[in-house]
């Protein structure tokens, strides 16, 4: 009888003390290693995989929001927190949790002024975001007088680090494009330390960026996908642990005639005698729609299972027709022996999007 009863997020500490070595066994001993552990740790348990990380040496963290830094403060992490994205509406707060800014244009870099300033802060560290390439967030080139101005005039603040991220690491067809983010950075980066009376640190490697350009890695390093066991390439992944894995349970076995449909819309019609099981899983869970109608396949004691018509609500159903298996037997959808980069592909996503949408409704288990 298997030891699964429900559906599970398993998170394995031991990989994820594997990646993390793995990553920091590819820096110099001096640069820092900031864990990125937004979105619940990439959809597994942001405290524990953090306090976990905190241990190993982390010496930072990142989140997107600041109510992702106030759970981590308050599970026990101890380090300085990034915040990337934050708000002007969260400001007060993010102060309050010695929290740190990414501060990414003029108008957040006077709000953040204004509530330093309201909470008479000296020298809170900001870290300063630039656009090198990826056109998402971040000051341009020609923002830098009117930051060093406004950082010149000021005690409120201080501009801790300044950073930038790369648009297509992962990608060596656009090393080009690549090399030329790594070059305006450095740019920017040498500019900033002219005008400012204090050379701030710098940082610029995601995961991919920290195995392909490690000539780039500056004073720190933020990985985030490496650390939960995937690189976005064969090379990083081969040497890397999936630290998630999910796994589910058969409910129900339903012998099926030919011409049989199985689940809504009718959308699979059995052109023989079947066998289907099914799983406890559904697109409230995280595993949309995309995955249904034979495009992918889960492990059933050990052999694949396509999935078969649409993905319900709370449920899927998968073909066992030539898999000697019962009721109650466990399945692994992916994680373990079935990466999530190959699962994710199959409905043309990738892992970041698989990890981060397994809902909060799946059971977290620790080994
Ligand atoms: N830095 C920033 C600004 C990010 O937004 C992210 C992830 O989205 C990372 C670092 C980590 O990237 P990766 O998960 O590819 O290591």
């Amino acid at each position: 009888m298997s030891e699964v009863k429900e559906t599970v997020l398993e998170i394995d500490f031991k990989a994820l003390e594997h990646n993390y070595l793995y990553l920091r066994s590819k820096l110099l001993p001096k640069t820092k290693f900031l864990a990125v552990v937004k979105a619940f740790a990439y959809g597994s348990d942001a405290e524990k995989v953090a306090l976990k990380l905190q241990s190993l040496g982390a010496d930072y963290f990142a989140v997107a929001y600041v109510k992702e830094g106030i759970a981590l403060r308050d599970a026990g992490i101890t380090r300085p927190i990034l915040v990337l994205h934050p708000q002007a509406v969260s400001f007060d707060t993010l102060i309050e949790r010695c929290l740190e800014p990414s501060i990414y244009s003029r108008k957040i870099l006077e709000a953040f002024l204004e509530t330093a300033a309201k909470h008479e802060q000296k020298e809170y560290p900001v870290h300063l975001k630039f656009n090198t390439g990826l056109n998402r967030l971040g000051f341009g080139e020609n923002d830098i007088d009117f930051i060093i101005g406004k950082l010149k005039g000021t005690d409120y603040l201080k501009a801790l680090s300044i950073f930038s991220h790369l648009a297509a690491s992962e990608d060596l067809n656009e090393k080009e494009f690549t090399k030329k983010q790594i070059d305006t950075f450095q740019k920017i980066a040498s500019e900033i330390d002219k005008k400012l009376d204090h050379i701030p640190f710098k940082h610029l490697l995601n995961t991919s960026g920290i195995v392909n350009y490690p000539g780039a890695q500056h004073h720190m390093v933020r990985s985030g996908i490496g650390l939960y066991g995937y690189g976005n390439e064969a090379k990083i992944d081969a040497q890397l642990r999936p630290v998630v894995t999910l796994k589910t349970i058969i409910s129900q076995i339903h012998k099926i005639k030919p011409g049989e449909t199985v689940g809504y819309n009718r959308a699979y019609a059995s052109d023989g005698y079947k066998i289907s099981a099914t799983l406890p899983l559904g697109h409230a869970d995280g595993i949309g729609r995309q995955y249904g109608n034979g495009k992918t396949y889960v492990y059933v004691n050990g052999k694949k299972a396509p999935i078969i018509g649409n993905v319900c609500m709370d449920m899927i159903m998968i073909d066992v027709t030539n898999i000697n298996c019962n009721e109650g037997d466990e399945v692994i959808v992916f994680g373990k022996g079935l990466s999530a980069n190959d699962f994710a592909q199959t409905a043309d996503t990738i892992s970041y999007e698989l990890l981060t949408g397994i809902s909060q409704r799946v059971k977290r288990s620790f080994i």
